[in-house]
């Protein structure tokens, strides 16, 4: 059952949205050698209370901070700890917030310092596979048609496509149907409709597309110990175009300084 939002509904989803990605601009003011993940949850979470929301991913199924941390190989739900941030790293940042009782949730990976060309091409892949997503997330395609475009992009520049962690429905819950795979064929799955609201969310490898679970019950790495990217989006279906709820410009305001 797919839950097709009202106007009003999904403005209230384009301020949650909002407020993550500002929320996502100051930890990019912060990301550098020698801070902690740690810190950076600590920055985060001030700065959604100060903005009249609560952290959206604090406590969800137990996950106990703010932020998804996730360094390298580290693909998804890493937990902000006392883990130093060095030169060359690359760090996928995951956050969420419930504003007015609707979800807002993004993510973005970011470079520390300088890293080698293999990540950046990573990361700019990743980044495009997303935007290959987006141009599919109209209404009367279907949800293979944003998996297919999302695995074939990845996959023509050489990485691989994590199958086990997927993109959702958005609203009052921060996983509503229908699950949105970053793999897929055409013309396969629901039907996408004017009101549906999606989270678009590419997790790519550079080596295998194998993950392994921690035993922290969270953090998902790559099997091969290869560095892995996340981007995300959330989207409300539209007509001719998806109206991208999400944003970027407050990330590459900072990082283009
Ligand atoms: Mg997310
Ligand atoms: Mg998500």
């Amino acid at each position: 059952m797919l839950y097709i939002k009202t106007n009003e509904e999904v403005e209230l989803l384009r301020k949650s949205n909002l407020l993550v990605s500002k929320t996502l601009g100051e930890i990019a003011k912060h990301i550098r050698p020698g801070i902690t993940t740690l810190s950076l949850d600590r920055i985060a979470e001030t700065f959604i209370l100060d903005n009249g929301a609560i952290p959206g991913f604090k406590g969800y199924n137990g996950f106990p901070k703010t932020l998804c941390a996730s360094v390298n190989e580290e693909v998804v739900h890493g937990i902000p700890s006392d883990y130093v941030l060095k030169e060359g790293d690359i760090i996928s940042i995951d956050c969420g917030v419930i504003l007015n009782g609707y979800y807002g949730d993004s993510a973005y990976t970011f470079a520390v310092g300088e890293i080698d060309d293999n990540k950046k091409r990573l990361l700019q892949v990743t980044k495009e596979s997303l935007e290959k997503g987006v141009q599919e997330a109209i209404a009367g395609n279907r949800v293979g048609d944003i998996s297919f475009a999302v695995q074939s992009y990845a996959e023509e520049a050489g990485f691989s496509v994590v199958r086990e962690l997927v993109g959702h429905g958005l609203g009052t819950k921060l996983h509503e149907a229908p699950e949105v795979p970053n793999y897929g064929r055409r013309g396969t799955g629901p039907k996408l409709e004017k009101g549906l609201v999606i989270c678009i969310e590419p997790m790519i490898n550079m080596g295998t597309k194998e993950t392994i679970q921690m035993r922290d019950g969270w953090t998902v790495k790559t099997a091969d110990g290869k560095p892995s990217a996340h981007f995300e989006y959330a989207v409300a279906i539209d007509n001719r175009k998806a109206d991208v709820l999400s944003t970027f410009k407050y990330i590459e305001e900072v990082l283009n300084k």
